[in-house]
This record gives structure tokens, C-alpha cells and sequence, in this order.
């Protein structure tokens, strides 16, 4: 295999990756970089020189999908190959995308923007096929052929970690993965049988593994702080991705509920999260990859977010729980709006409850000492970080060492590392060299060639 990364830098940006078996070409995600701008923000596409005979898309984060319908134009032939719930989102989300560019002009003046248009989402929509789970499906070209097989990947609805098979060598990509499972979706099931070549995400990479922390005690951790801050009367803000964490979540103030462990105060989302329950729920209904029904909606009684902001520094008029996108805060998202009328106030909370970039907005307030400043810019305001600020452990990425155990199981004779900021990958590089000396890992040079 001659594998290319085809991010822009070493961190986990773009997620997109060019894959050469003999004659075979096929590209593995193609998102868009969360923290850039405009044309910035894309992988290095001008890199595949020639056709593409097959794209694979692991999952329906922009990290991974955001870029997929500039690639679909450029390669009009190639097919996308997804799970079946997959397939039931993309068209979703990659619109949503447009929205957010079409804004994004308005409001910077940045011409990039949109990056592709709805015609484009059509083609990538015609494009898709489901694979089927743990079923090879054979791509070919010139007598030479490649056969994938899909592996659901936990992490977030539809994921999968994709099996390469090319003249007798396996090669693995885990994609992003979780092996716990969680309340939208089961544990990942990938084999752990030998390959020559692991392709392997480290977002934790850098995040010490702690025995004592369990799902079950976060949970349990982040109910009781809801609670707390609601009966002193305060509201709490709630970060989540709309798609995938913020279903979660509600799944697990359901579960609370049901237990009469839940205050009793209103909760509110922001308008894409509460449209893809209903896109989780048809996943759930058609595919067997997602649990989910979007009468968890009816049952917490959840409020749609009013669109009718209030003036940034002021209290919100009415107490609740605010699980809005994004889950980083975002500049302009709801839930960076939003934070502009939480955190000037003690009774108040924000509580994270998944990856947060520290280089974004909500790293940045992580890692704020209070009666810090947080600047508001483009609402012209800046508040005085009163607030309770809070992480919780509910990552849908694994454990590092979950990771290290993973890639000992399948004992390949390359690892090649993915999606993880330098120092999540040094820890990686640095530990699997140490326990498995006759492997070669490798963290890529972006845009170089990799002979594997
Ligand atoms: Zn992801
Ligand atoms: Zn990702």
C-alpha cells in the first residue's frame, strides 16, 4: 500500500487520506479543518493526481465528511462506500454545512465561501452505497482488486473501521473509534486478528488513562452538578455536537429521568440537534447500527431554542438546561451565544461533556481561571468568567491505552498514526515503539508518500 495523508498538517484537521493497492486508488474521509477558514480549511485534494476509483467514509463528522462533495466533483465515477446509517445522514449534514458557509460570507466577507453548493451534496447522495456490516465488497480496476470490509467503530452513529484486503496483505483503518459502548450505539466490534498495516486514530493520545473514572461515575457526576446548579437556581449549559453527543445526552438526562434522579426545569436544544434525532431515529429503525427514538424528545418535554437572543451579559428569562451545538463553542453557534448569558453569573454552569480542542473557545474557557475574561468579539462583549466550568468524561474516543492494547492484538508490522494533536502522537509514537519493537510506526509527513 502507498498510503498519503492528505490533511494539511499533523494534527486532526482534515481528516483525508489517499490509498494506492497496485492500481486501485481510493480515498479514505474527507473532512474539513474545524479551526480553519475558507479554502484553508480543506485537505490537500490537489495531491491525487489521477482518477479515484472508490472513496470510503468512515463517519458524518465535518472532520471526515465536510469536504466530500469538492472531492465527488473532482472524481464524478468514484463511488462513496458508507454503513447504511451513514448514508441516511450525510445529505443532512453536508446541507447544514452550506447554511453555515453561506453565513459565514455574509458575516466575514470570506469569497471561499460556500465551498460547494446543493447540486454538490445531490452528486455526493447519488454517489453513496451501503456496504453492508462484516461483508467484503470488492473494488476493482485492471484485474488488480481490493475488498473492504466494514467494522462498526462505537464512536458516534453509523462509524465504522474499514478491513483492506490487496493480494493477500490486510491493512486496517479504525477510523475514530470507541470500545465502550454507549447509549446511541454499541462498543466498536472490530476483529483482533493480525494485519500487516494499522492505520490508527490518537485523539487521547495525551490524556492520561484514570483507572477510578468510569462512564457510569461521569454520568452519575454530571447528573447530581445538573441538579445542583438548577436548585440554586442557575441554568446549565451543555456543549455537544448536534450530531451523534447531543442524542446521547439526551438519551442519558432520559435515563436520569426515568429514575426520578432529574430536577425538574426545562430543557432546551438548538433546532439541527432536534432534527437529527429524527435522522437517528430512522437509522434505529431501518439499521441495526444506532439505538435511538426521537420520543426521548416528547418524554423531556425539549424546547426548540429561541432564535431571539438576549442581550450578551444578562441572565436568560427562563431557568433551564441548554444543550446546544457545539460542542468546542464554536464562534457564533448557539451554544457560544448562549455562553454570553451564562458566564457572567455564579449560579450558572457550563459543563463539557466531550473533546474539546484547546486551541477553540472551549478549550479556552477550560483552561480559564476565574474571574478570567472571555471575549465575545464579534457581540462586542467581554464577560467575567463567574461561572462554574466543568469537564466531564464521556469522550466517544478510546482510551489511549485502550488503543495500545488494540494495536497489540493485531501485531502489524506498520502502524501508521492519525488524528491526534503532536503531543497525542508523540505519546503513541513513543509507547508502541517501546512495547512492540518489531513494529514500524510511523506519524506521516503530510502530502508525502508513505511505501508500506
Ligand atoms: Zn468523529
Ligand atoms: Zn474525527
Amino acid at each position: 500500500m502507498r498510503l498519503t495523508d492528505l490533511n494539511s498538517g499533523r494534527e486532526i484537521g482534515a481528516n483525508c487520506m489517499l490509498a494506492e493497492f497496485g492500481g486501485v486508488r481510493l480515498v479514505v474521509d474527507c473532512g474539513l479543518h474545524p479551526k480553519l477558514d475558507g479554502r484553508k480549511a480543506l485537505p490537500r485534494l490537489d495531491k491525487i493526481q489521477g482518477g479515484v476509483d472508490g472513496i470510503i467514509l468512515t463517519h458524518c463528522h465535518l472532520d471526515h465528511l465536510g469536504s466530500l462533495p469538492l472531492l465527488v466533483r473532482q472524481h464524478p465515477g468514484a463511488r462513496v462506500y458508507a454503513s447504511a446509517a451513514t448514508t441516511l445522514f450525510v445529505r443532512r449534514l453536508l446541507s447544514n454545512s452550506i447554511q453555515v458557509m453561506k453565513r459565514q460570507r455574509e458575516e466575514t466577507g470570506n469569497a471561499d465561501y460556500p465551498l460547494y453548493v446543493e447540486q454538490d451534496v445531490e452528486r455526493v447522495e447519488h454517489a453513496l452505497a451501503a456496504v453492508p456490516l462484516a461483508n467484503p465488497r470488492v473494488i476493482g480496476r485492471g484485474g488488480e482488486e481490493v475488498a473492504l470490509t466494514f467494522h462498526l467503530a462505537g464512536h458516534a452513529a453509523g462509524a465504522v473501521g474499514v478491513l483492506v484486503e490487496h493480494r493477500k496483505r490486510k491493512h486496517f483503518f479504525t477510523g475514530d473509534v470507541h470500545f465502550q459502548a454507549q447509549r446511541t450505539v454499541a462498543g466498536a466490534a472490530f476483529p483482533r486478528t493480525p494485519v500487516d498495516t494499522l492505520v490508527m486514530e490518537c485523539t487521547r493520545g495525551a490524556t492520561p488513562t484514570l483507572p477510578h473514572v468510569t462512564r457510569k461515575k461521569e454520568e452519575d457526576r454530571l447528573i447530581n452538578a445538573i441538579n445542583r446548579v438548577a436548585d440554586r437556581g442557575g441554568d446549565v449549559l451543555l456543549p455537544a455536537f448536534a450530531f451523534g453527543r447531543m442524542q446521547e445526552i439526551l438519551l442519558l438526562l432520559q435515563d436520569a429521568a426515568d429514575a426520578g434522579e432529574l430536577v425538574d426545569v426545562p430543557i432546551y436544544c438548538s433546532g439541527l440537534g432536534m432534527d437529527l434525532c429524527d435522522y437517528l431515529d430512522a437509522a434505529s429503525k431501518k439499521t441495526k447500527q444506532v439505538k435511538f427514538s426521537r420520543q426521548v424528545l416528547r418524554d423531556l418535554g425539549v424546547q426548540p431554542l429561541s432564535r431571539r437572543y438576549v442581550q450578551p451579559g444578562k441572565n436568560l428569562p427562563a431557568q433551564g438546561i441548554y444543550l446546544l451545538s457545539s460542542g468546542m463553542l464554536v464562534e457564533k453557534t448557539p451554544a457560544w451565544r448562549i455562553a454570553a448569558n451564562i458566564l457572567d453569573d455564579e449560579e450558572n454552569a457550563v459543563f463539557f461533556v466531550g473533546y474539546c480542542d484547546p486551541e477553540t473557545p472551549g478549550g479556552e474557557l477550560i483552561g480559564m481561571a476565574p474571574g478570567g475574561e472571555f471575549k465575545f468579539k464579534s457581540l462586542d462583549h467581554v464577560s467575567t468568567l463567574r461561572a462554574e466550568v466543568e469537564r466531564f468524561h464521556l469522550s466517544g474516543h478510546a482510551d489511549r491505552d485502550e488503543l495500545v492494547d488494540f494495536a497489540r492484538d493485531l501485531a502489524p508490522k506498520d502502524i501508521v498514526l492519525t488524528h491526534g494533536d503532536p503531543p497525542a502522537r508523540a505519546w503513541m509514537k513513543e509507547t508502541l515503539a517501546k512495547l512492540m519493537p518489531a513494529t514500524r510506526v510511523h506519524d506521516p509527513e503530510p502530502g508525502v508518500p508513505l511505501e508500506l
